[in-house]
């Protein structure tokens, strides 16, 4: 457990993960008339606005309420995207070899160039995480990345006569849109999580994770030629 990690009925929380004290009332959306978009009428434009885009209001009260593992904090995951934490134990997540690690609830393999929602995290938080979730536990996909710029947002568009939400791209009711930062729609998006790009990709899968795993020396040579954090 860091300082970053709260524990909840004998279980680690993860840091990115949302708690019940955290929901605030949604501001009604307004026009703004000279750049063209949509606002907040009281908005903070350090914390709600980024590259364009508004971001959805959120408050930060961790550790207080109980954790809803179905959600993301949308505040800490801006801050462990922009600050390369691990979304699990909020503690830098760069490893010592310069790359990152990234971990998706997916079939297929990380690609080049994919865009990523999820903060990296450590090795062995990582494996903590495969363990404990059962969506990873049935398929999973990780990689280590070079280089992971800023791409944009995961948010709902709305339309620009009418301010009302528009209907998601996605198969699942709460699927998001992804936007890119040159996208002029981004100032009509109501912003969940920042996005970024995944460049430098190599996959980590089978004995690459020994290294990582419990029992295991972390000098072992069928891992990936990287040291563990
Ligand atoms: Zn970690």
């Amino acid at each position: 457990m860091t300082r970053q990690q709260h524990v909840w009925n004998g279980m680690l929380v993860p840091y990115i993960t949302h708690w019940t004290a955290e929901s605030v009332p949604q501001p009604k959306l307004i026009r703004l008339i000279a750049r063209g978009g949509i606002g907040y009428f009281d908005e903070e434009p350090v914390t709600e606005r980024r590259r364009e885009a508004l971001r959805h209001r959120s408050g930060l009260a961790q550790g207080r309420g109980r954790p809803d593992f179905a959600r993301v904090n949308s505040l800490r995951q801006k801050r462990a995207m922009r600050c390369n934490l691990c979304q699990v134990c909020g503690e830098e997540a760069t490893l010592a070899d310069g790359r990152k690690l990234h971990l998706m609830a997916a079939a297929t393999a990380i690609g080049e160039g994919e865009t990523a929602a999820a903060p990296p995290l450590h090795p062995v938080c990582a494996l903590e995480s495969i363990e404990n979730c059962r969506l990873l536990r049935r398929n999973h996909s990780a990689a280590l990345v070079e280089y992971s710029p800023l791409w944009g947002v995961a948010g709902v568009l709305h339309d620009p006569v009418t301010l009302a939400p528009l209907p998601n791209p996605g198969r699942r009711p709460d699927d998001l849109a992804n936007v890119h930062v040159a996208d002029k729609a981004i100032r009509w998006t109501l912003a969940n999580f920042t996005v970024i790009s995944l460049h430098g990709v190599s996959g980590v899968s089978g004995k690459a994770w020994s290294p990582w795993r419990p029992g295991r020396r972390t000098t072992d040579t069928d891992g990936p030629a990287m040291s563990p954090p």
